[in-house]
């Protein structure tokens, strides 16, 4: 069994009384040990998604309205709540974008590493602190002994970054959510931060949902690719096989895309057009009307998902055809 099944997840939020699906039945899977990248243009539902995992939408104004979760061999959705947050707390863990926003700025980072391993372990304050020295050294942090004593505003992005692993790993992850984990960083920290995800994944077993815009950051990073549109998954594969051949030319344009600067790029500039509003109508392809590939049964059928290999399925009419 996969350490993480979802299945037909749906998640709406509430608008003006109405709930309006953002997230629309997506199943997959993560293995331990293993990464799992899902990418897409802002807005696709991939952060929904993993703030769902991790029962973080809890009083919001979004809901869970279909689909599992299951963790570990566990029902997260069937849980009661108390139980649910045991088990994420104790087994999962997430890092977002902008460490400045995650890391308290008037507390010395020591103590906010120090504080995550007491909720997870009974330890005493000076072994904890001992532990929080490690975690920084794990993590690559030049001498922790001297860098613990740091506010978060004295370390450079990429050591808030490195911070902020170090806080996640607090637990012993099973499962490490980074959602946009590099985004913030100049190419070169980037490129030194995901080494270090995947080293720290050789060294712990633990598996990684890595959510990215950018194709690029996954294709370094990933064993398995999701590609969301619209809050469907609409191609999913092992990533060498997806590299090697894409079969959605959506995922074909996320590659066109891919920026050669650090800056984020909103808008994907290779697809024409924009990506439907959330609450708007769409039928047939919810891709039609950017796709250079359409056909009129596009505009009224929406495509299900085709096996173009036994680990590779795309939602497309016409999987694996060159765009016009
Ligand atoms: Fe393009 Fe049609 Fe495939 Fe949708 S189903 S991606 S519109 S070719
Ligand atoms: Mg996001």
């Amino acid at each position: 069994m996969a350490l993480l099944e979802v299945k037909d997840l749906a998640i709406a939020v509430a608008i003006n009384g109405r709930l309006v699906p953002v997230v629309r039945g997506i199943s997959f899977e993560v293995e331990a040990g293993t990464t799992l990248g899902i990418v897409g243009e802002s807005g696709c539902g991939k952060s929904l998604t993993s703030l769902a995992i991790m029962g973080l939408l809890e009083g919001s104004q979004v809901r869970i309205t279909s689909g599992s979760i299951v963790f570990d061999g566990q029902d997260l959705l069937a849980l009661p709540p108390e139980r649910r947050r045991a088990v994420m707390g104790a087994d999962m863990a997430m890092i977002f974008q902008e460490p400045m926003t995650s890391l308290n700025p008037v507390y010395r980072v020591g103590d906010q590493i120090t504080e995550s391993i007491l909720q997870h372990r009974r330890i005493s304050r000076a072994q904890a602190r001992e532990r929080a020295i490690e975690l920084l050294r794990l993590v690559r942090i030049p001498d922790p002994e001297g860098r613990i004593d740091s506010f978060p505003h004295q370390l450079s992005g990429g050591m808030r970054q490195r911070v902020m692993i170090a806080m996640a790993l607090a637990c012993d992850p099973k499962l490490l959510i980074a959602d946009e984990p590099t985004t913030a960083l100049d190419v070169t920290v980037q490129a030194r931060i995901l080494d270090l995800m995947k080293e720290l994944q050789a060294e712990t077993g633990m598996a990684i949902m890595l959510i990215s815009h950018d194709l690029g950051v996954i294709a370094e990073t990933c064993d398995t690719v999701a590609v969301m549109y619209w809050g469907k998954i609409i191609e999913t594969a092992p990533a060498a096989e997806l590299f090697a051949d894409m079969a959605h030319p959506y995922t074909r344009g996320l590659l066109a895309s891919i920026p050669v600067t650090d800056r984020e790029v909103d808008r994907l500039e290779a697809i024409p057009s924009r990506v439907p509003l959330i609450g708007e109508t769409v039928t047939g392809c919810a891709f039609h009307p950017r796709c250079g590939r359409a056909r009129p049964v596009c505009a009224d059928i929406d495509p299900a998902a085709i096996a173009v290999s036994p680990s590779h399925s795309a939602r497309c009419h016409f999987p694996g055809e060159d765009s016009a």
